[in-house]
């Protein structure tokens, strides 16, 4: 599996490019201000991108979408419940005191887990709401096999979780989505947070400060 992470001042916001090696089939996820890099990446691997998929819709995970799509020419997919963030990305830039344009709109909601197939991969939604309404983390593996790696947006971070004081936020559901849906994964699945360093399931689970 092709896995390449980029990230990009003034949020520090993972964006990633996962691709099937063998196919050349790809997806996009999470694209903000990196997007030039992400776009990049995706020439460099000759890549054919087949969707770009949303962990959720708080800013910083979104102002890339309408760049990535006008470069790549594919559909956007976010959690239904992420919706009113999604459409309200101008006020969420006035929140920080940035100014934000406006995002094209999604092309389609998550009805389901999937999967969102590239090449001989898959890219399967949980919900996992918390941090916002509709934040979602993406399963992604080999048809057929059981190992995932989990890309969890700003649900689960090394050592930390996702704040859960901005609007639509639930600090019991969050922990609640953690211990339920990304605990279920065994210890080594490796786990890349929506900002910072990837880490694994095993290791949060024995040391997080905040899931003791
Ligand atoms: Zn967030
Ligand atoms: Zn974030």
């Amino acid at each position: 599996m092709i896995i390449e992470t980029r990230a990009a001042p003034p949020f520090f916001k993972n964006g990633f490019v996962i691709g099937c090696e063998e196919t050349r089939e790809g997806i996009v996820i999470d694209p903000g201000d990196e997007v030039a890099e992400l776009v990049a990446a995706v020439t460099q691997h000759g890549l054919t991108i087949r969707y770009i998929l949303l962990t959720h819709a708080h800013l910083d995970h979104i102002t890339g979408v309408g760049a990535a799509k006008k470069a790549l020419g594919v559909p956007v997919g976010l959690h239904r419940e992420d919706n009113f963030l999604y459409d309200g990305v101008v006020q969420q830039g006035q929140m920080f005191g940035l100014r934000v344009e406006p995002q094209p709109k999604v092309d389609f909601f998550y009805d389901g887990p999937g999967p969102w197939r590239f090449g001989n991969y898959g890219a399967w939604v949980h919900h996992t709401p918390g941090h916002c309404p509709g934040g979602v983390c993406l399963a992604i593996g080999r048809d057929g096999a059981d190992e995932r790696t989990l890309i969890v947006g700003d649900t689960l971070f090394a050592g930390s979780i996702g704040r859960t004081d901005l609007p639509g936020g639930d600090h019991p559901l969050l922990l609640q989505s953690i211990r339920t849906v990304l605990f279920a994964f065994p210890d080594e699945t490796v786990v890349h947070p929506g900002h910072g360093e990837p880490t694994t399931i095993g290791r949060e689970r024995r040391t997080n400060p905040f899931l003791k």
